[in-house]
């Protein structure tokens, strides 16, 4: 305990204030298998949160570790993206052909930030715009064009922005002025919304939209199935390109399809990606239509992204998934978690919303008019730690709990987290 004490003081003395921990007394991971992980003072938890941070197929995966390994007894941890690497070839082949996106390239990044930076680098260039749409309540990175299209204020350092920004309703449905509509009549005041801010706010000259099937950080926000394939058909009329941020739920987490996006029938111009790809090694990208991916003059914009470490681990990442269906578990067993968690919001009033896809599940916590929650947020997380369970926190009001376990979760461990959900919820009620 003396010796974590010492650490987070050492933390906190040396790196920013704004490094935020979760938990009052944060937790240093020193050792996980599975979806469980255990702390330095050897307590161990399941990790209901992982699989969104970086983690899509859990800890110490052996196809995973021995292709890493593999690549590290070469010798070549990286040499320059100047150089050809197979692995980083053969990774992009692969992603270009699971997109969907005809003729598609891919450029590969260490994290989802730079993947969004280049993206909007690619859809300013090709249209000659600095105009960028973005949706109320979004998160694309904190670099200096993805934190001006982050619309989720919370975390948004500065408001100097390299790019033009228009923001659209779509998002967050559970706090948006269309919230008692139905879901055909929810998209089409997005739709007249997205309309309007186009024709009134930009004169049409935008550069792309860029969006979340479901919004992460903003709390698993869950918009109705096709809205953005009706978006798509608004920005085709002006030829605005649109982009689909898939850096938490692609790789089949939200169980009906392999990209978030594919539950909207529409394919788009590009799409970026990140963190569970690399199951916890760097690793991000775009992949885009050959036009526009080519548009670039200049060389790329790390030398570092795609290194032969992070490829071939991805690799192995991406093969995991797919040889043991990992959609289908995140289907089956998302369904199961959220049939759960409807049961303990009969018996919580303080649940006010829960909604998601696949193995990405949010509970919005609210206060007796229906008012955002934080303070219970935090407290069902601290109660959660307590009962052997980590899980998120996030939403624009800090009020919202997200569930995203590696996609490997078992359905005992689903039941296990289900039994400390309701004790730490019932707490929180209390
Ligand atoms: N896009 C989305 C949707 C994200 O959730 C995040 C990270 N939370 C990012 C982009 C940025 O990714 P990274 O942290 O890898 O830079």
């Amino acid at each position: 305990m003396a010796a974590h004490r010492e650490l987070l003081a050492r933390h906190r003395a040396v790196m920013p204030n704004w490094m935020a921990l979760f938990y009052d007394e944060p937790i240093e991971i020193a050792s996980a298998s599975g979806r469980r992980v255990t702390d330095r003072e050897g307590r161990t938890y399941l990790d209901f949160f992982a699989g969104i941070l970086t983690n899509a197929v859990g800890y110490d995966v052996p196809e995973i570790s021995d292709a890493i390994r593999a690549q590290l007894d070469t010798g070549v941890f990286h040499t320059s993206t100047l150089y050809l690497i197979d692995k980083q070839v053969e990774l992009a082949e692969r992603i270009a052909e699971l997109s969907g996106i005809p003729d598609a390239k891919v450029f590969f990044t260490n994290s989802g930030t730079e993947a969004n930076e280049t993206a909007l680098m690619l859809a300013t260039q090709y249209r000659r715009s600095d105009q960028v749409m973005a949706l109320r309540n979004s998160y694309h990175g904190r670099a200096f064009a993805t934190v001006a299209i982050t619309g989720n204020r919370g975390w948004s350092a500065s408001s100097l922005s390299p790019v033009k920004v228009s923001w659209v309703h779509g998002g967050y449905r559970f706090r948006s002025p269309f919230r008692h509509l139905s879901d055909a009549d929810y998209v089409k005041a997005c739709v007249d919304d997205l309309r309007e801010v186009i024709e009134v706010t930009t004169a049409g000259d935008v550069a792309c939209m860029i969006a979340e099937p479901i919004q992460g950080v903003g709390g698993f926000t869950t918009p109705p199935d096709g809205l953005f394939g009706a978006f798509k058909e608004v920005l085709d009329e002006y030829g605005i390109l649109f982009i689909s941020d898939e850096v938490q739920t692609g790789w089949g987490r939200t169980g009906e399809h392999f990209w978030g996006i594919g539950a909207h029938g529409v394919v788009p111009d590009a799409m970026t990606f990140a963190k569970g790809l690399g199951n916890g090694l760097a690793i991000g990208g775009v992949v885009a239509r050959a036009d526009l991916m080519d548009c670039l003059g200049a060389n790329s914009l790390s030398t570092f992204g795609g290194n032969p470490v992070s490829t071939a681990g991805a690799l192995a990442t991406l093969d995991y998934v797919l040889e043991h269906d990992l959609q289908a578990n995140a289907l089956k067993l998302g369904a199961r978690l959220t049939e759960g968690l409807r049961s303990i919001a009969e018996d919580n009033p303080v649940v006010g919303d829960v909604r998601g896809k696949g193995l990405m599940v949010g509970i919005e916590l609210v206060g007796p008019d229906g008012e955002p929650a934080p303070k219970a947020a935090l407290a069902v997380l601290e109660g959660a730690r307590e009962r052997g369970l980590l899980i998120g926190k996030g939403g624009l009001y800090g009020n919202v709990i997200r569930l995203a376990p590696p996609m490997t979760v078992t359905a005992d461990e689903v039941e296990e987290a289900l039994v400390a959900l309701r004790g730490a919820i019932g707490e929180a009620s209390a």
